[in-house]
């Protein structure tokens, strides 16, 4: 089923220079990049982004760190990008991430760990919502 998901490249991916490697690992995987901008989030944006979070042990650093420098969001079409996606990131712990995910390959800590993506159709519309316009995220 054709599908489409919402992927970051967070701060310390960017940060340490791995865009086009990840890029790379999407466009590879049979994932199409049909929408892509460098954002900085406030604070405050990146508390709205993770708000399902809010109340878990977690939430102030993650957001600290969502909002400590640049991401690179985009919006990926494929066939089960949604899944296809998630098992291209690995396991939130990378240290439980299956070899050749790009959370094994490169994330450095269970919260510095590279790239989110949608977990669920719904998610997936409430963020690509989130950072994309309509315009932006109009069908080709
Ligand atoms: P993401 O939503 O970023 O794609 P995920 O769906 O694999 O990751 P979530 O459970 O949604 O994992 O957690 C969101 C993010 O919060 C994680 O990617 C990670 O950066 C951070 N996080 C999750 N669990 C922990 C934890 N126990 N300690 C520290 N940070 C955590
Ligand atoms: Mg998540």
């Amino acid at each position: 089923m054709m599908e489409r998901t919402l992927g970051i490249i967070k701060p310390d991916g960017v940060g340490r220079d791995i865009i086009g490697t990840v890029l790379e690992r999407i466009e590879k995987a049979g994932l199409k990049i049909v929408a892509l901008k460098m954002i900085r989030m406030s604070k405050v944006q990146a508390k709205g982004f993770y708000k399902v979070h809010e109340g878990r042990p977690f939430y102030e650093s993650v957001t600290d760190f969502m909002s400590s420098g640049p991401c690179v969001v985009m919006i990926l079409e494929g066939d089960d990008a949604i899944a296809a996606y998630r098992g291209l990131m690995g396991a939130t712990n990378y240290e439980e991430a299956a070899e050749g995910t790009i959370r094994r390959d490169f994330a450095t800590d269970i919260e510095k760990n590279v790239v989110h993506g949608s977990d669920s159709p719904e998610t997936a519309r409430f963020e690509m919502d989130y950072f994309f316009s309509a315009l932006e995220a109009a069908p080709a």
